[in-house]
This record gives C-alpha cells, sequence and structure tokens, in this order.
C-alpha cells in the first residue's frame, strides 16, 4: 500500500494537534509531509521535530522561527500545491485558510476540511476548483462527516432532508439578559466539545450552526429547505439523514474530532483504530432534541438568512462575525453586541458583486471595516 502524504495547515491548533496523532496511529498509510501555523513557532518546532516533514511554513513570523521555513499567507499555498501531498487538512480558523482551499483542489487534492469558513466565504468558487481540479472535499467538521456517512452511496435524489444537531453551547439554558452580559470565560466553556477560541464563541452564540447549514448547502448539494437544525445537548447522535421513503439514519458515537478527522483520511474506506472508544449507549443515555431558539441566539437566524439571501451575503455574515469575535474575545465589545454587530454589517452592505474570489475578499474586507468602526461610535 503506498503511504499517502498529507499537509496540516493550521498544524499547531485544536483540530490540527488531533490530526498529528491520528497519523501518528497510522503511519503506514499517512506521513505528513508539509506542516503550517500562525504564529506559534515553539510548538512549530517540537511538532517538526517529531514528524520531520518536508516542508514547514509559518504564516505571521514573530522573530523566532527558523530560517529554513516558508512565510506569509503564500506558505499556506505552497504546501498545499506540493507534489508530495496528496490530502490536505485544512485546520486553519477563519478566511485565511479560503486560498489555500482553492489551490490544493485546482491542483486534484484531497481536502479534508475542517475549515468551514472558506466553503461559507467562496462555496460557489471552491465548487468551481473542485471541478475544474478534480480535487475532491472530504468534510471534518462532525455534522457533515455523519452526514456524508448517511448517505453512503445514495444518490442526492433519494435524500429528503438532512438534520444537523447542534449542542446548543454554553448558554442553551440561560435567559437572554444574561447571555447579553456574558463573560470570556463564560462563552469559551463549551459542555462537550473543547475547541480553538473562535469556534468556541461560535458555539455560544450559534453561529457556529448557521456557518453549517451554508457548509452543508455546498458540500451535499442541497437547498435550505431541506437542511434543518436541532439542539441536542449530549453531542451523541452527530446528525441525521431522512430519506424519501421516510427511513432516517443517524451517525452517533461519544464527542471526539479524531474520528471525523480519521474518516476524512480514508473515506469512502474504514480502517481498525486502536484509540476508538468502544460505544456504550447506557452511558450516553438519556439522548434530548429540542428546537433552536431564534429569540436568545439571533445571529443563527441572521447566518441562515444570509445563506439563503446568497451572494455576497455569506461572505458578509461570516467576515462580520469574525471581527466581532476578534473584539469580543479582546474585551472592547460584549456578547450581545455579536449578533448587533453582524446584522449592522448585513443591513449596511448588501448586493455587492460575488462572483470572483476577488468580489467576495471585497465584501469580506467590507464587512471587517464595518464592524470596526461600528465598535467605535
Ligand atoms: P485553533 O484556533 O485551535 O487553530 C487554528 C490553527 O490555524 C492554528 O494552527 C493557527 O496557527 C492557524 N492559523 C490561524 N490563523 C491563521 C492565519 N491567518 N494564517 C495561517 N494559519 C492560521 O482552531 P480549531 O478549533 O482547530 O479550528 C480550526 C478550524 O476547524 C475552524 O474553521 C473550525 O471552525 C473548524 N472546526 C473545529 C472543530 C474543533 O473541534 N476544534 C470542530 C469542527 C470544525
Ligand atoms: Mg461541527
Amino acid at each position: 500500500m503506498k503511504q499517502q502524504g498529507v499537509a496540516v495547515l493550521g498544524s499547531t491548533g485544536s483540530i490540527g494537534t488531533a490530526t498529528l496523532r491520528v497519523i501518528a496511529r497510522h503511519q503506514a498509510r499517512f506521513r505528513i509531509t508539509a506542516l503550517t501555523a500562525s504564529s506559534n513557532a515553539t510548538l512549530l518546532r517540537e511538532q517538526a521535530a517529531s514528524v520531520r516533514p518536508e516542508y514547514v511554513g509559518i504564516a505571521n513570523p514573530n522573530g523566532d522561527s527558523d530560517p529554513a521555513w516558508g512565510t506569509g499567507t503564500d506558505c499556506l499555498i505552497a504546501a498545499a500545491m506540493r507534489a508530495d501531498v496528496d490530502i490536505v487538512v485544512n485546520a486553519v480558523v477563519g478566511t485565511a485558510g479560503l486560498p489555500a482551499t482553492l489551490a490544493a483542489l485546482h491542483a486534484g487534492k484531497r481536502v479534508a476540511l475542517a475549515n468551514k469558513e472558506s466553503l461559507v466565504m467562496g462555496g460557489d468558487a471552491v465548487l468551481r476548483a473542485c471541478a475544474e481540479g478534480g480535487g475532491e472535499i472530504v468534510p471534518v467538521d462532525s455534522e457533515h462527516s455523519a452526514i456524508l456517512q448517511c448517505i453512503g452511496t445514495r444518490p442526492l435524489g433519494e435524500v429528503r432532508r438532512i438534520i444537523l444537531t447542534a449542542s446548543g453551547g454554553p448558554f442553551r439554558e440561560w435567559d437572554a439578559s444574561r447571555i447579553a452580559s456574558a463573560t470570556i470565560e463564560d462563552a469559551l466553556n463549551h459542555p462537550t466539545w473543547r475547541m480553538g477560541r473562535k469556534i468556541s464563541i461560535d458555539s455560544a452564540t450559534l453561529v457556529n450552526k448557521a456557518l453549517e447549514v451554508i457548509e452543508a448547502h455546498y458540500l451535499f448539494g442541497l437547498p435550505y429547505d431541506r437542511v434543518d437544525v436541532v439542539v441536542h445537548p449530549q453531542s451523541i447522535v452527530h446528525s441525521f439523514v431522512e430519506f424519501i421513503d421516510g427511513s432516517v439514519l443517524a451517525q452517533v458515537g461519544f464527542p471526539d474530532m479524531e474520528l471525523p478527522i480519521l474518516y476524512a483520511l480514508t473515506h469512502p474506506h474504514r480502517i481498525d483504530d486502536i484509540a476508538a472508544r468502544a460505544f456504550d449507549p447506557s452511558s450516553a443515555s438519556p439522548l434530548t432534541f429540542e428546537p433552536v431558539d431564534p429569540e436568545r441566539f439571533p445571529s443563527f437566524a441572521l447566518g441562515v438568512a444570509a445563506g439563503v439571501r446568497d451572494g455576497s451575503a455569506p461572505a458578509v455574515f461570516n467576515a462580520a462575525n469574525e471581527a466581532a469575535v476578534k473584539l469580543f474575545l479582546s474585551g472592547r465589545i460584549g456578547f450581545g453586541d455579536i449578533a448587533r454587530a453582524i446584522a449592522s454589517a448585513l443591513a449596511a452592505i448588501d448586493g455587492l458583486p460575488s462572483v470572483s474570489v476577488a468580489d467576495l475578499s471585497a465584501a469580506d474586507l467590507a464587512a471587517r471595516n464595518h464592524v470596526i468602526g461600528w465598535s467605535r461610535p
């Protein structure tokens, strides 16, 4: 069996470090040939010493990087396009991941995509790159991995609807006024998943679930009225697929990103994983389900509406959120301001051209600038 070369973009993050753990258990099949990170040179150096890749890149070096490393934003593309790379694990956070997704798909690679923001900002462009270059997108996001596993080889015409599950985040049971004044610590305290800071805040606002609705629309080619969301606090059912004969399949397991990461590498095959924890239904029960409350989580509805509106709206929603989360995490706006900032950007920036990636970058920049201006009245 030929070993497949893997580039891990965002190797120092939550998904990146989990990917390194997964691949360490499967070295007969996979070899990491490229690693990139934003700025954590200490961890990147440690990873490089243990994995021994052919290429290391650091996008934003702070002076402590290695002279042999690639630098700057182009290092993600350089890593993704290498001839010794078959699979690109895109575990970068935010729209910084988009150019590498496009480059990898153009070059005909498999992209194991954790970076949902690239699909939300540039969905059509990403699908075009995939079709033109002969690449393949396999989701790492647990819900989308679940849906892919449930659909299997059945044609889209047999799928009536998909139902994404959402944990509901740390504020599922909080009332609106308490949510509006939540602290950074409250918002980072996710009940079922340990993740990077940005996606943790997105899970508290339910922006993450809106991004995932848009992600599912592009990945599975389903219109928005066939993508539903249900809150499931235990995070055991990773999503459902309802077929046209009324049968509903779910993919189930304890919450652990290492399974969807491994599956994104091996799809459509499954391989033995010694670290996989045996599933015990009695310790997973009870399983409960409830609707999303759009009153307490207004960003969710804004995001889904932006998806339905299409054009530049998903890019504006996504960039406004990224800017607002950054402001919240630096203590400059309150938690309740995130939804207000997004709503303000969507109202102010509408109908921009959205054909090319340059158009989308302009919409993205306009949304970020709008939110920064909005935060300084
Ligand atoms: P993280 O913050 O832990 O890690 C992000 C990684 O990206 C780091 O290695 C960082 O160095 C790198 N990075 C950040 N900005 C960069 C830039 N401008 N240029 C180059 N590299 C940059 O984030 P995470 O939790 O691992 O999430 C990564 C992606 O995976 C996100 O899109 C997130 O939505 C998605 N995701 C994460 C989880 C999870 O459990 N953590 C689950 C599903 C999806
Ligand atoms: Mg998810």
